[in-house]
């Protein structure tokens, strides 16, 4: 099993994002240690494009 579809239901009931201290958005990864949508942990720039359509936002999306 790789890491594709199938072994998505390895997940459940696993904490996998959680808030970001930078953006706030649900989105650090707890074992990588960084977060998806803004790079924290992984980057000292905030990670952000043109395309992307949700903001980062403090103190929302939970
Ligand atoms: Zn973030």
């Amino acid at each position: 099993m790789g890491k594709g579809t199938p072994s998505f239901g390895k997940r459940a009931g696993k904490v996998v994002h959680i808030r970001c201290r930078r953006c706030g958005r649900r989105a650090y990864n707890v074992k990588k240690k960084r977060c998806a949508a803004c790079g924290y942990g992984a980057t000292t720039t905030v990670r952000r494009y043109s395309w992307q359509t949700r903001k980062l936002n403090r103190g929302r999306l939970v």
